[in-house]
C-alpha cells in the first residue's frame, strides 16, 4: 500500500524555540483558521503555491520570458516583477533561470518516514537540553494521520516530541498526535467566540472544549499543556479580554502554563511575496517591555495564581 503523504512548507533547524532544547520544526501546509495577524500565511493554504520575494528581484526579466502562462511583468516604476499568480499553473520554469534565487514553490510531499529521516538528521544537536522535533504549521492536525505516525517514529527512536495547535479539530485527531508529544502549545486567541470567530473566521467552542479535556488527558500519559495568548494591539490585548482568558486557565487541570506573545509583524513581507496585502499592516511590533504588556502579565499573575505565567516566545525548559 502506498504511503500517505503530507504537504510540507518549511523545515526549520537549530531552532531554540516552541520547545526545549535545539529544535527540527516541521510546517505542515493548510489550516482551517485565518488569523488576521497570521505570521506563516505559506501554511494558510493546503496546496503547493508560487512564491516570489520582490525584495530580492533584479529586474532583469527572465522570468517573464521563460514563462509561457503571461504571469511576469516587470513594473515600468519599481523596475521590480510583477506576477499574476491565479495564472500561474506551478511549472516551476521560472525557478532555476532566477539568478538571485527569488523564485521558489512552497509545499513539498512527505510520508511520516520521510520525516522521520529529516527530525533524525539532527540527532547529534538533540543530546544538549532535551532537544527534539516540532510540529507546527498551519495546522499540523489537519493531516494528522501523517503527523501521528511522524511522531510515533520518532517516539519509537527516543527523540521528543512537541506540537504546536491551534486546536481546532476533532478530538480524536488531536489525541493521535498530542498522545506523543511531552508539550503541546495551544493558543487561546480570544475567550469571546464572537470575537475569535470575527479575527480567525471560526467559533473557539471546539478549541476550548479540546484545551479543556488535553489539559486533563495530557498529563497521564507524560506531556503538559502551554497555553498561548498571541496579544495583538487593538485586537484582543485589552484587560477585560485578557482577564477573562487567564481565569478560564486557571480552572484547567493540571496548572498548565500561561504564556502571553508579544505581536510581531514579522510574517508581513511573506504576503507580499504570495501577492497579498497584510491586513495589519499598520500594527506595530511590541517589546516584552511594553507597560500596557507588563500590566497585563502582572493581571494574569493576580488571575491565574497557581499557573505558571510567562511573557515572551524565548526557549523553555525541559519538562520536568
Ligand atoms: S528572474 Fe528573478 S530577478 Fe529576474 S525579474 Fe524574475 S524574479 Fe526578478
Ligand atoms: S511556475 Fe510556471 S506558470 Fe508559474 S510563473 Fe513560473 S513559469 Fe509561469
Ligand atoms: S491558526 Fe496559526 S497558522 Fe492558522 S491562521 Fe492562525 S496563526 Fe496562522
Amino acid at each position: 500500500m502506498t504511503e500517505k503523504t503530507a504537504v510540507i512548507f518549511d523545515i526549520g533547524r537549530y531552532r531554540n524555540a516552541d520547545g526545549p532544547g535545539i529544535r527540527t520544526i516541521i510546517f505542515f501546509k493548510g489550516c482551517p483558521l485565518g488569523c488576521k495577524w497570521c505570521c506563516n500565511p505559506f501554511g494558510l493554504s493546503k496546496r503547493k503555491q508560487l512564491i516570489v520575494n520582490p525584495f530580492k528581484c533584479t529586474g532583469c526579466g527572465t522570468c517573464a520570458e521563460e514563462c509561457q502562462q503571461g504571469c511576469n511583468a516587470i513594473a515600468a516604476d519599481t523596475h521590480r516583477v510583477v506576477v499574476d499568480f491565479s495564472k500561474c499553473i506551478l511549472c516551476g520554469a521560472c525557478i532555476p533561470p532566477c539568478g538571485v534565487n527569488a523564485r521558489s514553490i512552497s509545499g513539498e510531499e512527505y510520508t511520516a518516514h520521510a520525516l522521520y529521516r529529516e527530525a533524525s538528521k539532527d540527532r547529534a544537536f538533540y543530546r544538549r537540553g532535551g532537544g527534539g522535533v516540532t510540529l507546527s504549521g498551519g495546522e499540523v492536525l489537519m493531516q494528522w494521520e501523517v503527523a501521528s505516525e511522524t511522531l510515533r517514529l520518532c517516539r519509537q527512536d527516543g527523540l521528543d516530541c512537541c506540537m504546536e495547535t491551534s486546536g481546532y479539530a476533532p478530538w480524536d485527531h488531536l489525541w493521535a498526535v498530542a498522545k506523543y508529544c511531552s508539550t503541546v502549545f495551544m493558543d487561546l486567541k480570544h475567550i469571546d467566540s464572537r470575537k475569535h470567530e470575527e479575527l480567525t473566521g471560526v467559533p473557539n467552542g471546539l478549541i476550548l472544549e479540546n484545551m479543556e479535556r488535553l489539559c486533563k488527558e495530557l498529563p497521564g500519559v507524560g506531556g503538559r499543556v502551554i497555553i498561548r495568548l498571541p496579544l495583538v494591539p487593538g485586537y484582543n490585548d485589552d484587560e477585560d479580554s485578557v482577564g477573562r482568558a487567564a481565569a478560564f486557565v486557571s480552572k484547567l487541570e493540571h496548572c498548565p502554563e500561561l504564556n502571553l506573545l508579544p505581536y510581531h509583524d514579522l510574517g508581513e513581507t511573506k504576503y507580499e511575496m504570495m501577492g497579498q496585502e497584510y491586513a495589519l499592516s499598520h500594527v506595530e511590533s511590541r517589546k516584552k517591555l511594553d507597560p500596557h504588556l507588563q500590566e497585563l502579565y502582572a493581571l494574569c499573575q493576580l488571575t491565574a495564581p497557581d499557573n505558571r505565567v510567562s511573557l515572551g516566545g524565548d526557549a523553555i525548559a525541559q519538562k520536568g
